[in-house]
């Protein structure tokens, strides 16, 4: 069966095409300026296929659905919902220490009724029933291989809509995962631990504790430019298991903060931990254009990357961006980066040219 993301446009997008164009977004930047990434790519490929239970379909994987129930569904406004999902079967795998914080990943949901898929980005949150709050999973753990998701619904829109009015306890499929974006792989890397964010501190030797703490590699920083629903693509890196370890600058707009839900006060203990500068914009409180115009005075200058390099203190809290991150809608991107295509990234205009940013810096997301 050939699951495809446009169930209205009469000529389906084979499935082998939207493969190819996943394959074409992987880190170009990195690509182009590191040969030890080349290796990084393919042992994190090697790395995650011999961990996988190939036998075993209740696995997580690429290739095949797999069934999860819908275990908790949290409305934040009337287009804004958090659905936390569990596979029927535990799974084995730790996809959240798989993965880390050198893919951004993504799964895709069937829709069964029109034969769609769509996708979703993970975030390893999980449902406290006591607290009734979503906790960010701890090291080390993968809560049986739950899933959660910071979803909007579009008036006309055909899969959030539909997700949303499934009841608890429904068994949705999925299949993934499927990697957004690559940064380089750092062989033997110390893990950054999670624990600034976990009030009952499941301490594990394996993971740094302190911020002092030396890696073995140099941390590099980054910018992010989200929008709406974007601000997942950062809420995965910050999250996952051993999360990014330079600094993030983050430029987000929503129409309000409300939007955000519980994912604001995780922002904010980011922020706290130093693992973040937020930058929040509400289009209810400013227009698009003084929103812009402000964040493009806030844009510094790239700075090059310059491959795997020993840890140094030296520039410890000089913020020196290699790459910038973008995701939101069209039009979002558009005025930050210049218009992504369909298939290819476009050329890189907008407020990121005009300070000096160009296609081997900037990687825009969907
Ligand atoms: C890698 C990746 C990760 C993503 N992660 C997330 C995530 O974590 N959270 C999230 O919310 N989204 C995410 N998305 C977006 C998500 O995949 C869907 O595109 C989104 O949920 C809309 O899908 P839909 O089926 O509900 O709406 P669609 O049916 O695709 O409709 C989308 C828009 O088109 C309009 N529309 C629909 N039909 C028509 C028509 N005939 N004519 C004109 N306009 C029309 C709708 O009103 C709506 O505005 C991600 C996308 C990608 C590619």
């Amino acid at each position: 069966m050939l699951w495809t993301k446009n169930a209205s446009s009469g000529s389906r997008i084979a499935r082998m095409l939207h493969k190819s164009s996943k394959k074409s977004r992987y880190s170009k930047m990195f690509l182009a300026t590191s040969g030890l990434l080349t290796v990084g790519l393919i042992g994190s490929y090697f790395s995650y296929e011999s961990v996988r239970d190939r036998d075993n379909t209740h696995e997580l994987s690429p290739s095949h659905f797999v069934k999860y129930r819908i275990s908790h569904k949290q409305d934040i406004d009337p287009s804004h919902f958090l659905l936390e999902v569990t596979p029927l079967v535990k799974q084995k795998v730790n996809i959240w220490s798989q993965m880390t914080a050198e893919n951004l990943w993504s799964i895709e949901v069937k829709q069964p009724e029109v034969m769609v898929v769509r996708s979703y980005t993970p975030l390893p949150l999980s449902f406290n029933p006591a607290s009734k709050e979503m906790e960010v999973l701890k090291d080390g753990c993968n809560a049986d291989g739950k899933l959660s998701f910071y979803i909007k619904k579009y008036e006309n829109g055909e899969v959030a809509r539909w997700l949303h009015h499934l009841p608890e306890d429904h068994v949705i499929e999925i299949r993934g995962p499927f990697v957004d974006y690559e940064f380089p792989h750092l062989p033997n890397e110390l893990k950054r631990s999670r624990n600034c964010l976990d009030m009952n501190n499941c301490d594990k030797k394996s993971y740094i504790k302190g911020e002092n703490s030396q890696f073995f590699y140099q941390p590099y920083d980054i910018m992010m430019f989200t929008a709406g629903t974007g601000v997942v693509t950062a809420l995965q890196l910050l999250l996952t298991e051993s999360p990014f370890r330079g600094n993030i600058k983050l430029f987000h707009t929503s129409d309000n903060i409300r939007q955000l839900g519980p994912l604001y006060p995780i922002l904010l203990r980011l922020q706290a931990s130093k693992r973040v500068q937020l930058n929040i914009f509400e289009t209810d409180r400013q227009t698009k254009q003084e929103i812009v115009e402000i964040i493009g005075k806030s844009i510094t200058r790239p700075y090059l990357y310059k491959g795997l390099l020993p840890f140094s203190n030296n520039n410890k809290n000089k913020f020196q961006p290699i790459l910038a991150l973008v995701c939101g809608p069209e039009s979002y991107i558009s005025s930050i980066s210049g218009r992504k295509y369909d298939l290819s990234q476009g050329p890189v205009k907008g407020l990121l040219s005009s300070k000096g940013w160009n296609s081997e810096n900037v990687y825009k997301l969907s």
